[in-house]
């Protein structure tokens, strides 16, 4: 069995052919991840009790002549902030490195459900907090393109284990990013769905109003074959969307004659290099497609990082005020009272990027600040969101590079936290705004460092973004 190469249509296949069971395929992937993974650190678990009950419940449907759902048997990564029952979920933190949780999160049961078959949990940056995956308390991964190289983040790892193959599609989370980058970087597909799209039920929280779970694969039909099984409202996630969820792989089978794709101004000045050029050949082949190229501005994407930073550090010192040393992490041995307890407990517990942002938000949300930060960030959040709906007037698509420059080298910009700020510049605004954005990658420096290509759409249109991202895959375009 060659597991690099399967996708989710090739694994049905095998499993109604015979060729092989969801067990066997589960026992090989398995063996496989484990082998590969010394070379990119990628995943932090492995799942084989987990993976094997899920592969047996699949050939016991396919026995039993029953639909053993869309994504039958197919071994899938995923990120280690997404909580799994009795599968250690660490969020790449020191804190949780005992952490079990008691329940899934709905994402999962909802894989599980459609008969994927979860074969370990993907490193990550701590709490998804970072743009290369050396946040992470259990050491960085590697880029299986170049090993020398980060893989972004934070979800690294759930990019990582697709592009080396060892799962066929993973789930990772986005908030400024952090699926769309890492994408980019390993040169895989990576959806960022409409916020509310996917429940966040169980996914450990970085900044509430920002966070989003979705697909990483190797083609565009399993990440939308991904996100329909794991899509819709669920009663346990408030903010998860009432809307109904569309078959987004028919969706993609209509040719794009006729779509306006807007092309940002603010996104391109600067950018002559080669993702610039990689960009400008994956443009052209949308034009060849018989779209026309349209010229728009987003006028407020010069004030995106600086309320992203101040919203999400904002949001995640309120959410890792749980990490107290009383429930779910480790607990200092070095303290004698009660509040030396918490401050040791967190203090030996989380890595200098959590620490950085922690005090940041605190420090924005507190009393005489508030106003000059936090509601200011919110109004730049609004002039944002409405920029972007201004452009869906007159176009139906946007295209933006996702990454100013490819995967750099460990330990490049590890000790310069605004140079790491800064791989995010093109992937925020999406991120603030609330709308559907993926990468797709389009071709490779001289280098041979994939470069990745930004599709955003309207809150909810999925099916037409899934639509573009094929049919550029179908003409070539992986390859611009
Ligand atoms: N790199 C960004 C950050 O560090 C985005 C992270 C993410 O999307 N989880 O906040």
């Amino acid at each position: 069995m060659n597991i690099p190469s399967l996708t989710i249509s090739s694994v049905r296949k095998g499993l109604t052919d015979r060729t092989f069971s969801a067990v066997e395929l589960a026992q090989e992937a398995l063996a496989f991840a484990k082998a590969e993974n010394p070379k990119t650190n990628a995943y932090l678990t492995f799942s084989d009790e987990r993976a094997l009950a899920a592969a047996r419940a699949v050939d016991a449907k396919l026995a039993a002549g029953e639909d053993p759902g869309v994504l039958a048997g197919v071994p899938v990564g995923v990120k280690d902030v997404i909580s799994t029952r009795g599968v250690r979920t660490t969020c790449g933190s020191k804190l949780l490195e005992h952490y079990i949780p008691p329940y899934d999160a709905t994402a999962i049961e909802r894989l599980e459900a459609a008969g994927g078959v979860m074969i370990g949990k993907a490193n990550c940056d701590e709490f998804a907090m970072g743009s290369s995956n050396e946040n992470s308390a259990y050491g960085p991964v590697r880029n299986p393109v170049a090993l020398d190289r980060v893989p972004g983040g934070s979800s690294g790892g759930s990019a990582a284990v697709v592009a080396q193959g060892t799962a066929v599609v993973s789930l990772g989370s986005d908030t400024g990013g952090s699926i769309r980058q890492p994408a980019s970087f390993c040169g895989c597909v990576g959806v960022t769905p409409t916020y509310g799209r996917v429940s966040r039920y169980g996914l450990v929280a970085f900044a509430s109003s920002l966070d989003h779970i979705g697909p990483f694969s190797r083609t565009v039909a399993d990440s939308a074959t991904l996100l329909t099984a794991i899509a819709g409202r669920d009663s346990r996630d408030a903010t998860s969307a009432l809307h109904e969820v569309q078959d987004y792989a028919a969706a993609m089978q209509q040719p794009l004659q006729g779509l306006k794709i807007g092309l940002p101004k603010e996104y391109f000045a600067g950018l002559a290099n080669e993702t610039g050029d990689r960009i400008q050949a994956g443009i052209e082949v949308l034009k060849k497609q018989g779209c026309e190229i349209v010229d728009v501005s987003l006028p407020h994407t010069e004030y995106a990082i600086e309320a992203y930073y101040i919203i999400c550090t904002a949001e995640v010192s309120a959410n890792l005020s749980r990490f107290d040393g009383v429930r779910f992490t480790t607990r200092s041995a070095k303290a004698e009272t009660l509040i030396d307890m918490y401050k040791n407990s967190r203090g030996e517990g989380f890595g200098a990027e959590a620490k950085r942002r922690i005090m940041l938000g605190a420090y924005v949300l507190s009393h005489g600040y508030y106003d000059a930060y936090y509601i200011k960030a919110q109004r730049v959040r609004s002039l944002i969101t409405r920029d972007f709906a201004q452009a869906f007037e007159k176009v139906d698509a946007l295209i933006t590079p996702v990454s100013p420059f490819p995967a750099f080298k460990l330990g490049e910009k590890v000790n310069d936290p605004l140079q790491m700020y800064l791989s995010d510049i093109y992937t925020i605004t999406g991120s603030l705004a609330g709308i559907p954005c993926m990468n797709v990658p389009c071709g490779t420096t001289a280098e041979g460092l994939p470069v990745g290509m930004q599709i955003l759409t309207k809150h909810f249109s999925e099916d037409l973004m899934f639509r573009i991202a094929h049919q550029y895959e179908m003409s070539g375009g992986f390859s611009a």
